[in-house]
């Protein structure tokens, strides 16, 4: 299926030196571009009214699906700016597949994924503008909300699909600072049979007051363990999690009811390109204290589109803590992030076809 966008160029942009002073130093999620890309769907009328237009508020009835049943999902991409001035999306047809089986699980309308791409296309080709130069990108946020007028527990009639792109500057500046961890023990992430591969906002809802408790230990992120032993580690609040060891080899936790990241896949392909071992199998918390205490393990790392690679230098648990490289951040962790981040930028060769040129 295809269809075909109206482009509705914004009647009033953003004035060329306002762009230019957001984009200055843009930070992260809060400073948006000027258009987004737009698509209905009613049930027996399947996907229609594609456009592109000015970025606006969405007239949502209060009965609205998503508002009451929480049927939404999401997905998180980035334009690069390369050398040449050309514009690179890193791997949208695995967002586009992975947007499908979400909706799958959610019982929500499946988007074709040709429409998908278009729809972060255009946008990427409108909003050009807005794409930051260095090491800076513009996040692509598409996502569905359920939209018919009901209360009652049925899948909806209708969705509304939509992309909103945001400039953002380098995650980390001068290189990522190592993250500190807090082991939830009061809280699970996902269970099987459950919503954990799902990337949806009600997962998000669900680890907040976890990530709250990491705060208020002095840490940065969660990381969560398995709801059914409580002891295999599964992911951080939106990010997966390698291991490597003193041997060269990694381990990271198995697919099941972790989210398949797409950085994760990446740096799976690329570890065996360079014939390095890696497992993706259970690994418990107790297994991590003892691996670190005994220098077996090496490095910790967590990964994602928003911050590609986070090296892990602390983790904090009821328990007590421990250190990872010295809490510092490691040569595994950052040579990866640098090969992924040259594929990404363009500046290296991309053996596996992960880059799609918009412009
Ligand atoms: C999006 C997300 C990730 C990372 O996925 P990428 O495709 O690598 O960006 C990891 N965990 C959770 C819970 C997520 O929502």
């Amino acid at each position: 299926m295809s269809l075909k966008f109206e482009i509705r160029t914004a009647a009033n942009p953003t004035a060329e030196k306002d762009r230019a002073a957001k984009l200055e130093n843009p930070g992260f999620g809060r400073v948006f571009s000027d258009h987004m890309a737009i698509v209905r769907y009613r049930q027996g009328e399947g996907w229609h009214s594609a456009r592109i237009e000015s970025r606006a508020n969405f007239p949502l009835d209060p009965a609205g699906a998503v508002l009451h049943y929480a049927q939404e999902i999401f997905e998180g991409l980035k334009a690069y700016k390369r050398d040449d001035g050309g514009v690179n999306l890193f791997r949208p047809d695995a967002n586009a597949k992975r947007f499908q089986s979400s909706a799958e699980r959610m019982a929500m309308a499946l988007l074709p994924e040709d429409v998908f791409i278009e729809a972060v296309e255009q946008l990427v080709r409108i909003d050009r503008a807005w794409i930051p130069g260095g090491e800076g990108s513009l996040y692509l946020r598409p996502f569905m909300i359920a939209s018919e007028v009901f209360l009652g527990v049925k899948p909806s009639a209708e969705y509304i699909f939509s992309v909103i792109a945001s400039p953002v500057g380098s995650y980390f500046k001068g290189g990522p600072a190592p993250v500190s961890i807090w082991v939830s023990e009061n809280y699970t992430r996902a269970a099987i049979g459950g919503t954990g591969a799902v990337k949806c906002g009600g997962n998000y809802a669900a680890s907040l007051r976890a990530q709250a408790e990491a705060i208020d230990h002095g840490c940065d992120q969660v990381v969560f363990l398995d709801a059914v032993e409580r002891r295999y580690i599964e992911e951080l609040g939106g990010m997966n999690i390698f291991f490597v060891f003193e041997d060269g080899s990694l381990i990271t936790p198995p697919l099941g009811t972790i989210l398949p990241g797409i950085t994760r896949d990446s740096i799976i392909a690329l570890l065996r390109d360079s014939g390095t071992v890696v497992r993706e199998e259970p690994y418990t918390i107790d297994q991590w204290r003892k691996d670190a205490a005994s220098g077996r393990l090496k490095e910790a790392f967590a990964c994602g589109t928003a911050a590609v690679i986070s090296p892990i230098g602390k983790v904090c648990s009821a328990s007590g803590d421990f250190v990872i490289s010295g809490g510092a951040a490691g040569p595994v962790a950052m040579g990866l992030r640098k090969t992924l981040v040259d594929i990404q930028y363009g500046r290296t060769n991309d053996p596996h076809n992960w880059i799609r040129k918009v412009f």
